[in-house]
């Protein structure tokens, strides 16, 4: 008889798995027995170097914790029944909230319904959410291309903007130092950080980055392509840079590009993947200063934190280069039912509970009170900045800012660093904090700090015993 060792081991795998997932809690062997196969599998199947990353930011060389669940709207359960207050947001997925009852009942609904489409028929939440955008979103942003994620919708982006650039003679691309744009060959050509992009060089020919904020530097930019011939196809740029450390760009800047662009007849492409849906303090982070680009990108928050989905948005004129051709630039998954439902019933929270103003008022207060940290603490802290409920904390090296998120792991408040700046920890909680959990956050900031300084001073003395 054929045996079949795989499928039998992989069988008992899935049926262990689904077990798993069946249940509501777990007894305290059986989350002992979870943790150890969780790390036992991140060690041998998923990838060894996450259980060192977690150990660098949890007290005492402990992996951190498993997590099991979301708690209440604004926190998670790990397996042992600690709860989080999440001030990471899944970086910024989590605007409406951990299982918003709005979003999971869309979801639900549709489920029930039906999860993907036929893709042959027309699927009518995809028209919805379309027409949603459209109203939605600033200027003359008008037709919608649906993905699964932020990295997508900026490869729709660059896609778009060449194939509706091409024509004119216009190949090179614009982005900014410090910008995150994803990982996809395409989007890490407009990403800047060196540790990320040198593995994969060469990437796309045509991109140049420019010191982010810098009007002049890229107005020469623009001056000198066109004599070579490179003339400039698109910008793009993240309103605010997320993970580049929270970056608001000088007042003016935004304007001043959409300006150029419009000298010079490139696309502005506004990566919103971060800063989008209310994140800030407006629905859109460019309608701080009222500047509208020619294609925006959408993610992250706009699934509601319940499903992924990805969104390139753009203007009329732009996005007919795919009119003649549908299939141009398609992918599988992208604008399903369940993906749609989530996104219509988290931007119907967003305004009917009108969390951007939340966002501008809560940001407000937990800002307040970081500066006054930060004045405080001088030697751990450069500054505290931020826009709405996206916030940073510089620290003065990356060691501090590792300690911050470590000491603030254990008071159960949940943050971290940010992808192209390690030692800026960034606060990024759901927009539906309440004042309360915002107070909760300032004071176990108060006293991560007070801790750190209390480690410094005593390593001091020791260094000095020593040295005596
Ligand atoms: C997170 C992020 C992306 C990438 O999104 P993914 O969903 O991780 O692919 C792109 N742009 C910005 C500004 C982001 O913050």
């Amino acid at each position: 008889m054929n045996r079949l060792p795989n499928s039998a081991s992989a069988l008992a795998c899935t049926a262990h798995a689904l077990n798993l997932i069946e249940k509501q809690t777990l007894s305290h062997e059986e989350m002992k027995a979870l943790n150890r196969e969780v790390i036992d599998y991140f060690q041998q199947h998923v990838n060894p170097g996450f259980l060192e990353y977690r150990k660098s930011v949890t007290a005492g060389g402990d992996y951190g914790a498993v997590e099991w669940q979301a708690g209440g709207l604004n926190t998670l359960v790990d397996t042992q029944g600690q709860e989080f207050l999440d001030c990471l947001g899944g970086f910024g997925i989590f605007n409406v909230g951990h299982r918003n009852p709005t979003v999971v009942s869309a979801v639900q609904n549709q489920l029930a319904k039906q999860p993907l489409h036929s893709q042959e028929l027309l699927d009518p939440l995809r028209a919805m959410l379309a027409k949603t955008l459209a109203t939605l979103t600033p200027g003359k942003l008008k037709y919608s291309f649906f993905c699964n994620s932020g990295t997508e919708s900026v490869e729709a982006a660059l896609k778009l903007a060449k194939a509706y650039q091409a024509p004119r003679g216009r190949y090179t691309f614009v982005a900014a130092t410090g910008a995150f744009h994803g990982k996809s060959l395409g989007a890490l050509s407009a990403t800047a950080k060196a540790a990320f992009r040198k593995p994969f060089m060469p990437l796309l020919p045509g991109f140049r980055h420019v010191p982010y904020g810098d009007i002049e530097a890229m107005r020469e930019l623009f001056t000198e392509c066109r004599k070579t011939g490179d003339d400039i196809a698109g910008v793009i740029l993240e309103p605010i840079q997320g993970e580049g450390g929270v970056i608001l760009p000088p007042p003016g800047y935004l304007p001043a590009v959409r300006q150029l662009c419009d000298e010079f007849g490139a696309l502005l492409i506004f990566d919103e993947v971060q800063t989008g849906m209310g994140r800030t303090g407006k629905m859109f982070a460019c309608e701080h200063e009222n500047v509208h680009p020619d294609i925006l990108c959408l993610a992250k928050a706009l699934g509601g934190g319940v499903m992924p989905i990805g969104a390139t948005v753009a203007t009329a004129e732009v996005f007919s280069v795919l009119f003649d051709n549908p299939f141009l630039h398609t992918t599988t998954f992208g604008g399903n039912p369940l993906a749609c439902a989530a996104a219509l019933a988290t931007i119907h929270v967003l305004l009917e509970e009108n969390l951007p103003q939340q966002a501008e008022q809560k940001g407000n207060m937990l800002l307040d009170g970081f500066r006054q940290l930060a004045l405080e603490f001088p030697e751990l802290v450069v500054e505290a900045r931020g826009q709405g409920m996206l916030m940073a904390i510089e620290f003065t090296n990356n060691e501090i800012g590792y300690q911050f998120a470590s000491e603030m792991f254990r008071q159960h408040v949940l943050v971290a660093g940010t992808l192209n700046n390690a030692k800026t920890i960034r606060i990024e909680p759901p927009l539906t904090l309440t004042i309360e959990q915002c107070e909760q956050v300032l004071s176990a900031a108060r006293k991560a700090m007070e801790s750190l300084c209390v480690a410094r001073s005593k390593a001091a003395t020791a260094e000095e015993n020593e040295s005596l």
